[in-house]
Order: C-alpha cells, then sequence, then structure tokens
C-alpha cells in the first residue's frame, strides 16, 4: 500500500509530545512491512535544514494554496525521517509557522493548519502520488478526509483514497468560528443543524475528522472505550458513539533504537537487566547535575511532562505538603501552565536538598532522568496513551500511575496482582482521581523500595515488557484495510 502521513510534529525536527514520537517510529515500522510511506509535516523555525540535511524542492518552487481570497506561497523541503529511508516533505511557510510555539493562541491558528493541510493535498497532486490511505493525526489534519472528500473529489487521484483518522489527545480540538467555513471552503450545510463539523457553535477541526474519516482510532484500546462516555470525551462522545463500528483502539508502540538503556547514548553508563547495578551511576551523576546529595536508600522519583492539569499537576499540588515529608527526592522536567512551572520551581528553592527542576525542553535530560530515576511518577488525570511510562519500564524505571487510558494498559500494579497470586506486577497504580489514591501509590512504592527482592522482581518484570511496534504495526496494516473497504 502507499501510505500519506500527516502530522503536525515529527521527531526529531519537531516535537512538543508523544505524537512526534508516533509519527516517526509507526511510519518506519510500516515501511518495514513492505509499504509505501511519505510523512508530511510542517517546517517550524526549530527544524533545521542543515542538520537534517533537507534538500529545497526547487522543482516544485512556490505552491500557492489558498485561504479564503488570499493566496500563499508555499515551499517545500524534503528529507528523511531518522535511521531510515522513508521520506518526509517538510511544508514551509515562515509567516504561519516560524513562530515561538508550534500550537498559538493566535487569531489565525485555524488558517495555519487549513494551509498545512490543503498544501500536503496539493503536494501530492504535485508529486503525482496516488496513496491507497492518507493517515491523518489530530485536530490539526482533521480536515483533510473532508478535503479529499469534498472539495479535491474533482481529482481522480482521490478516487480511491481512503482516510484515517487518529485521535492522539481529544483534549485539544480545534475550535474556530464560523468563518472558518469560508477559510476552508467548507460547505455551510456540513455546519447547519449539527452537522458533520459542527460542536457546540463551533467549527470543531476533530470532529470533521471524526465525521469524514473511512475509520478513526485512539491509541489504546482503554482510551478508546473511555471516549465513549461523557467524562473522557470532552464533548464528542455521541459522535464517537455513532461512528462506534468504525472506531477501534491501538496501543501506541515505542521505538527501542532510541529509548534503550543498552544503547542509549545520552547515558552517563549504558546498562540491561543483567547489569541493572549499573543504573546507580547515572543516578549519581544526575543528582550531581543538580546539586542534591546522593545516597542508595534514598529513591529519585524522576517526572518529565506537559505541566497540564490532564497530566494530573493539580493532583500533586494538593498532595505537595504530604509528599514533602516522604523519603525520596524528585527531579522534574517539563514546561507548560505557569502555575505549576512556578509550584516546582519554588518547591526547590524551598527543599534544595530534596527536589530540582529544569523548566523546558531538553530530549537529552528526558533520556538521562528515565534512566537515573528510581521511580517515574504519571499521575494523569487522562491518558490517551503516554509513552514515558512504557519508556520506564524499559530503563528499570518502576512507573506509578493512575489507572487510566493507556496507562492502565500498559502498568500492572504490584500488589494488585500479588493479590490474584501473580508476581507479575511491573509498578504501581491507582484509580481515584485524589490526593489519597495519589500518596498511597507512592508510599507502596517506596515501602517496596527497601525490600530489595521485591524491588528487582518488579524491575524485572519491567525490563521484560515488549512494546516495540511490531505487533500494532500489524494492527494499522489492518485498519488501513479496513479503510480501503469503507471508502469502496
Ligand atoms: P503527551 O504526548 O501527552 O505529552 P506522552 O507520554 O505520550 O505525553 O509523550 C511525551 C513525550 O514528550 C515523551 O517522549 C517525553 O519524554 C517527551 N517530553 C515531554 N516533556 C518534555 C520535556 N520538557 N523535555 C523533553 N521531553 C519531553
Amino acid at each position: 500500500m502507499k501510505i500519506a502521513f500527516v502530522s503536525s510534529e515529527v521527531f526529531p525536527f519537531s516535537k512538543t509530545g508523544g505524537l512526534a514520537d508516533i509519527s516517526s517510529s509507526l511510519p518506519k515500522e510500516i515501511a518495514k512491512l513492505g509499504h509505501e510511506v511519505i510523512v508530511f509535516s510542517p517546517k517550524y523555525y526549530t527544524v533545521d535544514e542543515k542538520k537534517y540535511n533537507l534538500e529545497f524542492q526547487d522543482w516544485i518552487g512556490a505552491m500557492p494554496i489558498r485561504i479564503s481570497e488570499k493566496i500563499n506561497n508555499v515551499y517545500v523541503h524534503k528529507g528523511f525521517l531518522q535511521n531510515s529511508n522513508v521520506q518526509i516533505y517538510i511544508i514551509d511557510f515562515p509567516p504561519f509557522f516560524h513562530r515561538e510555539l508550534y500550537y498559538t493562541n493566535d487569531i489565525d491558528e485555524a488558517d495555519r493548519f487549513i494551509l498545512f493541510s490543503k498544501a500536503v493535498i496539493e503536494l501530492i497532486q504535485r508529486i503525482n502520488w496516488k496513496p491507497d490511505i492518507i493517515h491523518c493525526n489530530d485536530w490539526q489534519t482533521g480536515l483533510i478526509p473532508l478535503l479529499i472528500k469534498d472539495n479535491y473529489n474533482w481529482d481522480k487521484l482521490f478516487h480511491q483514497t481512503a482516510t484515517v483518522f487518529t485521535i492522539h489527545n481529544i483534549g485539544y480540538q480545534g475550535k474556530f468560528g464560523i468563518e472558518t467555513l469560508g477559510k476552508a471552503e467548507i460547505r455551510k450545510d456540513y455546519f447547519y443543524n449539527f452537522a458533520e463539523v459542527e460542536h457546540a457553535g463551533d467549527v470543531n477541526f476533530m470532529k470533521a475528522g471524526i465525521s469524514f474519516a473511512d475509520v478513526i482510532n485512539t491509541v489504546s484500546e482503554t482510551y478508546s472505550k473511555e471516549l465513549l462516555t461523557k467524562e473522557f470525551s470532552h464533548g464528542l462522545d455521541y459522535i464517537l458513539q455513532y461512528r462506534s463500528h468504525d472506531f477501534y483502539g491501538i496501543l501506541n508502540g515505542v521505538d527501542y533504537e532510541i529509548w534503550n538503556p543498552e544503547t542509549d547514548k545520552l547515558l552517563k553508563q549504558n546498562y540491561n537487566f543483567e547489569t541493572i547495578e549499573k543504573k546507580i551511576e547515572n543516578k549519581k551523576e544526575l543528582l550531581k547535575q543538580f546539586n542534591l546529595p546522593f545516597s542508595p536508600d534514598v529513591p529519585v522519583i524522576g517526572i518529565v511532562s506537559r505541566m497540564a492539569i490532564q497530566k494530573g499537576f493539580d493532583l500533586i499540588a494538593n498532595s505537595l505538603d504530604y509528599l514533602s515529608k516522604l523519603n525520596f527526592q524528585w527531579i522534574v522536567l517539563g514546561n507548560g501552565e505557569k502555575y505549576y512551572e512556578e509550584m516546582f520551581q519554588s518547591f526547590s528553592n524551598f527543599r534544595p536538598d530534596k527536589a530540582a527542576c529544569y523548566i523546558g525542553y531538553n530530549d537529552e535530560l528526558s533520556h538521562l532522568i528515565e534512566a537515573s530515576a528510581d521511580m517515574f511518577l504519571m499521575p494523569s488525570h487522562y491518558e490517551p496513551c503516554g509513552l514515558n511510562q512504557i519508556y520506564s519500564l524499559k530503563y528499570g524505571t518502576v512507573p506509578i500511575v493512575r489507572k487510566t487510558g493507556g496507562l492502565a494498559d500498559t502498568v500492572q500494579d504490584w500488589d494488585e496482582m500479588k493479590n490474584l497470586g501473580k508476581e507479575t506486577g511491573d509498578g504501581f497504580s491507582f484509580n481515584d482521581y485524589n490526593g489519597f489514591g495519589l500518596t498511597d501509590a507512592v508510599e507502596r512504592a517506596i515501602g517496596y523500595f527497601h525490600d530489595k527482592k521485591v524491588w528487582n522482581k518488579i524491575i524485572a518484570n519491567g525490563m521484560k515488557r515488549n512494546y516495540s511496534w511490531t505487533f500494532s504495526a500489524e494492527k494499522y496494516i489492518e485498519l488501513y484495510q479496513k479503510a480501503k473497504s469503507n471508502r469502496s
């Protein structure tokens, strides 16, 4: 099959979260299965042409992309995904994409991703490549299925092209005013009378993707069930219920070429389960970097995260006083909502023996924290899949998670499994989204940390798990086939 994979971020060119990792690792895995994949993404100011050997596509020149009445000249660069021969086309329009943030609250936010979506389609026309599938990811690409079926339906190139829409996080929907219809040239009858692109009075790009794609999926089984409920759907459960026959859950895989403690070049000391005693060298290094005292008896809890309520930071805030009395050290890497950035900063200033934080994005540090910490905390309110807990398992860093979405599908609570007579637990999880649930899980983890026999068993269970793409990529192929049969 020929697959166009469209994403608003792709590692290492651009990244704010897990979508970037998936948009690099999944296309490579699909290509390994013998399919032809081309990736499409915007060129933000962070995308360094020289570093990534991007080639300007002179022969394409300026592609005129219309938004409302206005013609915008878009340029194209081409390169390859890291360590692969999978091609990536990077769409360049500096007035829209050379901004401090990838996603903004600017007045032309809708225009930015309408332009990107139309540019991808018109670029496919230019290169005269007939995709079987256009795989769209999250709201930024949500209009593509509609554009293909309607606006560009005149082009025979797309008559056999099916669309797949993957929901990576329904919390971000791309909601814009009614004027967006004109900008994207969307027919008004797709809006009025609660139609395909309308939700709560807005033009909703996420809903458009769900309405028009041939199949829809999300990134874990549990999240796919949660999304059918009011509690988790951010208002869109009704449209997912309506499309439930074409809606699937496929757990994300991870790229163990990048996330493997045995080969990870960003660590002070490589290790695997047989040499797990070497892991502590990373802990010493990390604590040194942050001027925290080292003690083998004091566990380090790591956090690497966007700082948003979704990730459970309100829960941490409410329990901070209690947690600060427990015997562990904290290393936190993240950025996002100012309130939580300041909370960790002032906590680190207040307790320099106990906590340290780095506010910002730092890929290298994220690897070192995964390898150095004894435990990794993800108390998410909701979590479509989550990657850090999967990386943590591989790095022998015991995850403490809230049992929701992909966290529920990938982490087995030690005590819960023990009560079932099984010693298969690889982490700690809690159900109820409250301070008691969180502190209880943290205290249980700290308790077992001092029981080395059990602790090593928990680490061993985690390091043996395999969440590579091999299994999930096959499921995406099945999904593509289903999309093709829905289209015909
Ligand atoms: P989400 O996509 O919701 O943010 P995921 O767990 O799916 O959460 O993926 C997060 C990815 O982003 C991981 O690869 C994680 O290491 C990375 N990440 C998050 N925050 C930072 C940061 N401040 N610096 C470096 N990497 C980060």
